[in-house]
């Protein structure tokens, strides 16, 4: 496999060449790339919590595209979570080979999910392996405010595939009463059977009806495969959350299945 990176100015399609500087190990198959941004390029490079950096590899001539959220708060260098799909061009490359110092082509921050840490809010957060990394970032970034609150609500296979579990962990030790984190997890039990098994419609409820209140909530913010999303939509919408308060980020059907 031979591979070109277009090294120097702004390249074709406003990509450009940001120099890695760090790649972190979350799980065994996931990692937090971050990127240096230069000083001219700061103001292209600013983000909004929930946005994306759309990343591109040239392979044997042939240009291949992928899109990231960014799970840094808003403000810090640009940071993204990703997955590893076996087989995956992309993902397989940044998990097992980008080392700090390469150069990777990216594009300026971009998207429509994203919140606004201005206004004080109360925030619902709905997340399902990879889709994480946009909540990370939007919880780091409303709970800045002070008088913002947030519940994240996370659902895994096991304890080993929680991709950011320390920076949650710090997150809550942060901000303890602000923030209501409960990890969900599919195929390993946890003390409280509520907490473990999938998150469809049936544990929403049931969670919506106990741990975590849904009156009086600003936003939702929704990041998942696709039955995630619906099954949410439906619940919500049964609790009387208005439709207007629900934002969601949904790559495929499969590409943030993990559960
Ligand atoms: C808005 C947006 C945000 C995204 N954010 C993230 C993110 O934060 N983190 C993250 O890890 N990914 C994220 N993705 C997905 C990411 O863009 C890539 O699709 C993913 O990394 C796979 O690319 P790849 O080049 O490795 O795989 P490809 O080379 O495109 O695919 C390899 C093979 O695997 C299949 N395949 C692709 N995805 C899956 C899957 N999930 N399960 C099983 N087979 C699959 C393909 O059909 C193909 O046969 C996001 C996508 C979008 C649209």
């Amino acid at each position: 496999v031979t591979e070109t990176l277009v090294l120097g100015a702004a390249t074709a399609s406003g990509f450009h060449p940001l120099v890695v500087a760090s790649v972190e190990h979350l799980t065994d198959d996931a990692v937090a790339v971050t990127f240096d941004v230069p000083t001219h390029l700061k103001d292209d490079f600013n983000f909004c919590a929930g946005q994306s950096l759309t990343l591109r590899r040239v392979v044997n001539g042939v240009e291949h595209r992928r899109t990231y959220s960014i799970c840094s708060a808003a403000g810090a260098s640009p940071r993204i979570g990703v997955r590893e799909i076996p087989a995956g061009v992309v993902s397989t490359w940044l998990v097992r080979h980008v080392r700090p110092g390469d150069r990777i082509e990216v594009q300026p921050p971009s998207g429509s999910f994203r919140a606004n840490p201005e206004q004080p809010g109360r925030h619902l957060c709905i997340a399902a392996g990879s889709g994480i990394t946009p909540i990370l970032s939007i919880a780091a970034t409303v709970l800045k405010n002070p008088s913002s609150h947030a519940t994240v609500v996370y659902g895994n296979r096991t304890t080993s595939s929680v991709m950011f579990a320390d920076e949650l962990a710090d997150l809550k030790n942060a901000h303890h009463a602000r923030l209501n984190l409960i990890h969900v997890l599919s195929r390993e039990p946890r003390d409280v059977g509520l907490f473990s098994g999938r998150l469809d419609a049936e544990r929403l409820r049931a969670l919506f009806d106990s741990v975590v209140r849904v009156d009086g909530i600003d936003h939702v913010w929704l990041c998942g495969p696709l039955g995630m999303l619906s099954a949410a939509r439906e619940v919500l919408a049964e609790f009387g959350v208005p439709t207007g308060n629900v934002h969601s980020n949904c790559s495929t059907s499969t590409s943030r299945h993990h559960n």
